[in-house]
Parts: structure tokens; C-alpha cells; sequence
């Protein structure tokens, strides 16, 4: 990603909040944090804090950079609640599809799922963005937002995007990624992705990230403001 431009649209969506509506004006993100209740996910190898808990607080950091410049933002889950109503058989697919359910039933043009990942050699470190398989929008989005992450400052390896076998790619009609933030099994992601600035500046590369996308894609006026 051009640091120019991602400067820009900072000062467009910051200062600026009368063209930032421009940017995302009329268009749906809908904003996915992964697991919930009582799947928990995957837990901090030091912490033990819970994934579901630090996917929310991620999903939050997005709704608000997405909200100021002007997108629909529409969450699948804003409590630590998950969507599957009473814990009995089958309640993680009822969970995914009624996630699902709400990206399609508003018309979602864009998905983002937010989870923190996980593995058993705890020096695999980095933020991976997953793609749908087979749909070059969610692949060209994925690229984008995966840019962003690897231009962070904080950023220890160039990962590349995945096609990824998710229930929530796999359903869902928008151009949809899966963002593992990190690992939690690697004592030094999960120290950085405990920390409140981190938090900020990896959210903030994986909204510039999509706004570049739309840009691209000629779905926001974005251009015309600089
Ligand atoms: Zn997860």
C-alpha cells in the first residue's frame, strides 16, 4: 500500500468528516467477531484470554473507523453472546448461519470475520487474511487488507493471503475475508495484540486496506476528494 495515500485518506476520514461521506456513503460492511458464549475459540498462551472477547474488541475498533467515514456498519455480534440461542446439538452451525443470515440479509458489500489464530510451534508469528475460495473480489480484497498488514511497523513477517474452507466465506454473497489478527500461541503476538495501540493500528490497516479495495474497484468516490 502507498503510504501517500493511506495518509490521505487518514486526513479525509479525521479531519475532514463532511467529504469522508463520501467515502463509504451507502455501502454495508458488516463487521463478523468470531465465536461468542460458550465457544470461546482459541486462548492466549500467557493471558488466557479468551479469542471471542479480543475478536470483539477488534470487531468494535472497526465498526468505529468504519462508521466515521460514513459506511453502514452492521455487526453480527456486539455482545460476548454468541448467535446460537440454546447451547444444545448443533449450535456451532446454528451460530455460523444465522452470522450468515444477517451478512445476506442486508446486502452486505463487504464481510469482514475477525478471529486471532493459533498453532503448535509458538514462534509462528503475523497477521494472515483468508479469502473465499473462487471469488476474485474477496482474493483482490484479501491482497489489499494482507498489504496493509504487512506494512505495519509492528509487522514481523510478508504473510500472503489464503483461500480459506470457512462456513462464513464459503456462505456468504459479499466479497468476504477471514483477518486471523495474530497468535495467540506466540508469547510476543499476544503481547502486542493485548496492547490498546496495537489494537488501533492493526484495525486501522485493515480498514484502509478495504477502502483502497472499493477505491479500486471504483465502488467509493474516494478519488475525487484528493
Ligand atoms: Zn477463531
Amino acid at each position: 500500500m502507498c503510504p501517500i495515500i493511506a495518509l490521505a485518506i487518514i486526513s479525509v476520514t479525521v479531519t475532514a468528516p463532511r467529504q469522508a461521506s463520501v467515502v463509504g456513503d451507502k455501502m454495508t460492511v458488516v463487521i463478523d467477531a468470531g465465536h461468542g458464549g460458550v465457544d470461546g475459540g482459541v486462548e492466549g498462551v500467557n493471558s488466557k484470554v479468551k479469542e471471542s472477547d479480543l475478536n470483539l474488541t477488534y470487531a468494535m475498533l472497526l465498526k468505529k473507523l468504519f462508521e466515521q467515514a460514513a459506511f453502514n456498519v452492521v455487526m453480527t455480534r456486539q455482545t460476548s453472546a454468541g448467535l446460537y440461542g440454546a447451547v444444545s446439538k448443533g449450535f456451532k452451525q446454528r451460530d455460523l448461519k444465522e452470522r450468515m443470515r444477517i451478512a445476506n440479509g442486508v446486502n452486505a458489500d463487504l464481510f469482514i470475520s475477525v478471529h486471532m489464530n493459533n498453532y503448535s510451534d509458538k514462534s509462528r508469528r503475523g497477521a494472515q487474511v483468508f479469502y473465499k475460495i473462487g471469488d476474485e473480489k474477496s482474493k483482490s480484497l484479501a491482497e489489499y487488507v494482507q498489504e496493509s498488514l504487512n506494512d505495519m511497523k509492528e509487522s514481523v513477517r510478508v504473510c500472503s493471503t489464503l483461500a480459506g474452507d470457512y462456513y462464513v466465506l464459503n456462505n456468504c454473497n459479499a466479497p468476504a475475508v477471514l483477518c486471523e489478527c495474530g497468535f495467540l500461541s506466540s508469547p510476543e503476538d499476544e503481547k502486542l495484540l493485548l496492547d490498546d495501540v496495537y489494537a488501533e493500528s492493526l484495525t486501522s490497516a485493515v480498514f484502509l486496506g478495504c477502502v483502497e479495495y472499493l477505491n479500486q474497484a471504483g465502488q467509493t468516490a474516494y478519488q475525487s476528494t484528493t
